[in-house]
């Protein structure tokens, strides 16, 4: 045997067939479409051919790269933005949570300092209270609050708004005014106006000019050596009639 050709590939210039040549030769003739060609033109038409496959491989596989890199791109922003979402809820609900124990805390403070307009309450307040009111101190009342100190019974009383009180003095008696004022809430003092015995003091409370009184407020106290001692009794009635002097 001849020493064995190496036969290379290559193209044929004319048609584009597949062929396998002979380098060493010059010329060649396609089997295809029976044209004669240059070799090493067929060889260098194969070889570009080649080069451009491979060209438009990368670019292929660049394009896919890509498109697989916006793709991871995608998934981050969309993680991202997820976390945005996430972390501006658990702010607003922080937040949320503060202005809420704020808003109980405020309303708490006010709901408990603010003037009771609920008038028909009062009445009941000064009862609940009475018994505990004899000696001296003072009572923990929203209104009346009072409290008799050396011979001296001090009185005040938030009014809701609109209405106004006054020293009832038909029915005050063994008392004596000595001072008041309804600048702000109504406040009176009001001392001994005998030796000994019971004393009454007696404020209305009006809701209008010309009304009658819708409530009144009766402190019963002892007095003695002409001072008021104790307080037998502090109760708000609708009807005078109702309470027995
Ligand atoms: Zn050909």
């Amino acid at each position: 045997m001849s020493e064995a050709v190496k036969l290379v590939p290559a193209l044929c210039t004319n048609c584009g067939g597949k062929l396998t040549i002979d380098p060493q030769k010059e010329k060649a003739v396609c089997p295809y479409c029976g044209s004669e060609f240059i070799v090493e033109k067929a060889i260098n038409n194969y070889n570009l051919n080649i080069d451009m496959g491979s060209a438009v491989d990368s670019v292929l596989d660049f394009a896919g790269k890509q498109l697989e890199e916006s793709r991871e791109a995608r998934k981050e922003m969309k993680k991202a933005e997820l976390e945005t979402q996430r972390s501006f809820f658990k702010t607003f609900f922080k937040y949320g949570l503060i202005f809420m124990l704020l808003f109980l805390v405020v309303g708490t403070i006010l709901v408990r300092f603010l003037p009771d307009d609920d008038s028909g309450s009062a009445g009941e307040n000064i009862t609940s209270e009475e018994k505990a009111s004899k000696g001296e101190g003072k009572k923990s009342l929203k209104s009346p609050e009072y409290e008799l100190n050396n011979g001296t019974l001090f009185v005040s009383l938030s009014l809701p708004s609109g209405s106004f009180c006054e020293i009832d003095d038909l029915y005050t008696a063994g008392c004596r005014v000595d001072s008041q004022d309804d600048f702000d809430d109504f406040e009176c003092s009001v001392s001994a106006d005998k030796e000994s015995g019971i004393g009454y003091l007696v404020i209305d409370l009006f809701k209008e000019e010309g009304d009658d009184p819708f409530e009144y407020y009766i402190f019963k106290v002892n007095i003695e050596n002409n001072e008021i001692v104790e307080i037998i009794e502090a109760k708000g009635v609708k009807d005078i009639s109702d309470y027995a002097f």
